[in-house]
């Protein structure tokens, strides 16, 4: 038998070790991520592989980003996909379709983080996804490509859909209208709210860029599941978003191009943030919701440039999510 000091320190030591645990897990699960702050610069970009460090010429004037929260590669790609007007532009080569790989965690926020500043988010953004008052994950300090496009480009970018990008970009949109995220069995309003500023926006002259993110497919998934029947219908109400965005800004940009022959036209990006398990759910690393087979999926639709680019090219790219962001620079 140990004596009762002995078992005092027996205890004692055994604590020791557990906090120890304690706070090699919290150091490995939750990583101090240092950003560098500021924006780069054109001066600081390598050079060409031929050696030349000409700054790259923008290929396009505009952009709409559209993202659809929780859209799954087959929910485009796949045989019951009710998206025919996208498929139809893959197959017309009038897009380039690219299936994106996310990381853990995928849920909304990190995704984002993922696709403004092409870097990976940490496990602690899981966490901040859900604090709706939080206000400490800003990208306000650090470098994306919405700081770029408004500071050093002079674009002017409004903002429509899930409120979470009001809280990432501070002050930096021109025109916003928010919808929360939280209300998960609304499947309606939280997309009109969307898409009645569609044509209003794309309307208005002299706009820049234009981001739309639609929650309504990722509450159809959480409510009912993927293969619930209100999943094809969304699906045919976003494949009809598409079809009316497309096909405004093909008009302008034939007149814009008409008008000014040195006009760049405009580049259109449709993609989602993750996935969706078999259950509807996201966050973890199922294969539904990142892997190769039912992707999360980034996808590029571009007026009249991109099939100039890449006219021979119609498969699907496998890319990492985050690397988007370097194709956009481009
Ligand atoms: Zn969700």
């Amino acid at each position: 038998m140990y004596s009762p000091r002995k078992k005092c320190q027996i205890l004692f030591n055994i604590s020791i070790l557990q906090l120890l645990g304690i706070f090699f897990f919290a150091k490995g699960f939750f990583p101090y991520k240092t950003s560098l702050s500021g924006l780069s610069t054109v001066n600081e970009l390598p050079p060409l592989p031929n050696g030349e460090k000409t700054p790259l010429e923008p290929k396009f004037d505009r952009l709409v980003f559209m993202l659809i929260d929780a859209l799954r590669s087959d929910f485009v790609f796949g045989k019951n996909s009710g998206m025919e007007f996208v498929q139809s532009l893959v197959a017309e080569r009038r897009a380039i379709p690219y299936t994106a790989i996310a990381t853990a965690p995928t849920v909304t926020l990190p995704r984002i983080k993922a696709l403004t500043t092409g870097t990976v988010p940490n496990f602690l953004d899981a966490i901040l996804n859900i604090a709706e008052s939080d206000t400490s994950s800003s990208l306000a300090d650090q470098d994306n490509w919405l700081v770029q496009l408004k500071n050093v480009n002079n674009k002017s970018i409004s903002f429509f859909g899930d409120d979470t990008w009001i809280k990432l970009f501070p002050g930096l949109f021109h025109e916003t209208d928010g919808t929360t995220s939280f209300f998960a069995t609304d499947t309606v309003e939280v997309d009109l709210n969307v898409t009645r500023n569609v044509i209003p926006q794309l309307s208005k002259p002299g706009w820049d860029v234009l981001i739309f993110h639609y929650l309504g497919l990722d509450h159809v998934g959480h409510s009912t599941g993927p293969y619930s029947n209100l999943m094809v219908p969304k699906q045919r109400e976003m494949d009809e978003v598409v079809k009316i965005i497309y096909e405004i800004i093909l008009e302008q940009d034939k007149k814009r191009i008409r008008e000014d022959p040195n006009v760049k036209p405009t580049l259109f990006v449709l993609c989602g943030d993750h996935g969706m398990n078999e259950a509807g759910n996201h966050g973890g690393s199922s294969i539904g919701e990142i892997s190769t087979v039912r992707l999360p999926y980034v996808f590029y639709l571009s007026v009249l440039m991109v099939y100039r680019i890449f006219g021979k090219v119609c498969f699907q790219f496998l890319v990492a999510q985050q690397n988007w962001l370097k194709t956009l620079k481009w």
